[in-house]
């Protein structure tokens, strides 16, 4: 373990990358093609607020790479939104579409704002804007983008009406993530949670924990976390810890999942659960558990607390929730970390699933679409866990010689233009 431990979400994506090359012996050229994103987008956005004055917000889309297809990825509106961190989720997005095996590249967009600090109008106005000003980098087949942290159905909403009133016609398959009225999808808002769910139910057969007797800890109690919840509950895991920005809570004889959002929504946060004790976010992340799930942000599991953490298994939710310093210990200590490369890969996979219903102008039932993802989220989670035990690697790095090979070899398909 350093102690001089980098925090720059990029500099992991390219640690991992390093590290997957070496084990499948890569060509530099191609690898070196990976370190760089294909294109930088940085626009500023002048909006009215409110009180009549002009703020001018910087905004991002970094296109990484698009040798698989076109490139997908969300928007975060965050203050803490900078260029590195765009550029590892746009990274983290090649990789991550590679391994779920659907036919895109990887993107991702920001604006660097305090969404909470603003009204609906002036989100709105900002979103207008950034919309139009990168109109021309996206489109169903160029960029497709889709909601991240602090962005939902609302923003995407904006973002394609702003599109379709520039080039004169609706087009619902620009972004996914829309609200149903139009051109969203049943089963959208669960599939990060729900790929999450099946790929944590997959690794507890691996290790032949029964799933109904399964203890888990859910750090971030937002979209991710609650549909995770749920469905590993319906399942007959038992919650007994959750977190929000705002501290934990634990009870070892169980938490109710659908309760605790009841109690979230009342109140704005999950402390205070009746019955249940405050506990802060570290001691969450140190509960003992069989299943622990990280859903909130960057660099939670750190060198610092990960000889600490006392569970089984760890399924990201959350995109770089733990550092590689963290992987080598937790990996020391048996403890199956499932990526978030392949454990939150549920989002887009159930944007794909979108954005096909509308190149075809179709619907599915909510039915069809769970069981087009559990079958593709069992495949993706067998290859990487197969991977991993043939070259006696982690999950991460598993996920990645899976992810890299693919798009390298599409790459060297596609030859070098020119
Ligand atoms: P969200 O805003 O709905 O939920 C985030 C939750 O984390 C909130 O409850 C918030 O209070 C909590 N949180 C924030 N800081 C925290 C902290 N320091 N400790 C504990 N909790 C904290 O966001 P989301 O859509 O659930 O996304 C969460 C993560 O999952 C992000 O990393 C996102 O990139 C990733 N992700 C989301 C999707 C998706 O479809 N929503 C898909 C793939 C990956």
């Amino acid at each position: 373990m350093s102690t001089k431990e980098s925090k720059n979400p990029f500099d992991s994506y390219v640690k991992n990358l390093e590290l997957c090359a070496e084990k499948l012996k890569l060509d530099p050229g191609i690898v070196k093609r990976l370190k760089y994103p294909r294109r930088i987008l940085i626009v500023s956005c002048p909006v009215k607020m409110d009180n009549g004055e002009i703020e001018v917000f910087t905004g991002y889309r970094v296109q990484f790479n698009e040798a698989r297809g076109p490139y997908k990825g969300g928007i975060r509106y965050h203050p803490n939104v900078n260029l590195d961190e765009v550029k590892a989720l746009a990274a983290w997005m090649t990789i991550k579409t590679a391994v779920i095996d659907i036919p895109y590249g990887g993107a991702k967009g920001g604006i660097t704002c305090n969404p909470l600090k603003m009204s609906p109008g002036e989100i709105e106005r900002m979103t207008r804007r950034y919309a139009f000003m990168i109109k021309d980098f996206i489109g169903p087949y160029i960029d497709v983008p889709a909601p991240d942290v602090y962005t939902s159905g609302r923003e995407m909403a904006w973002i394609m009406d702003t599109y379709s009133m520039a080039v004169g016609h609706k087009v619902p398959e620009v972004v996914t993530g829309k609200p149903l009225e139009i051109g969203g999808s049943l089963g959208r808002e669960s599939s990060t949670g729900r790929g999450l769910a099946i790929c944590t139910r997959e690794a507890c057969k691996k290790l032949n924990i029964d799933i109904k007797n399964a203890t888990f800890a859910v750090q971030g109690y937002g979209n991710v976390g609650i549909w995770g919840a749920q469905i590993l509950a319906s399942w007959g895991a038992k919650m007994i810890a959750a977190s929000d920005s705002k501290g934990g809570v634990y009870d070892s004889k169980g938490i109710d999942p659908k309760k605790l959002l009841e109690h979230k929504e009342k109140t704005d946060k999950v402390q205070g659960y009746p019955g249940a004790k405050s506990i802060t976010n570290e001691e969450l992340l140190t509960t003992k558990c069989d299943i622990l799930l990280p859903c909130a942000l960057e660099n939670q599991i750190t060198g610092e607390n990960a000889a600490r953490i006392s569970c089984k298994i760890i399924g990201e939710g959350a995109n770089g929730p733990t550092t590689p310093d963290a992987d080598e210990i937790l990996y020391k200590n048996n403890i199956l970390l499932l990526p978030d490369v392949l454990a939150n890969s549920g989002g887009v996979l159930g944007s794909y699933f979108e954005w096909l219903q509308n190149l075809q102008r179709d619907t599915w039932t909510e039915e069809d679409f769970n069981k087009k993802l559990l079958d593709k989220m069992v495949k993706a989670f067998n290859g990487v866990y197969d991977m991993s035990q043939k070259y006696k690697v982690n999950l991460r790095t598993g996920a990645y010689m899976i992810a890299v090979k693919r798009i390298t070899d599409a790459t060297e398909k596609l030859g070098l233009f020119p």
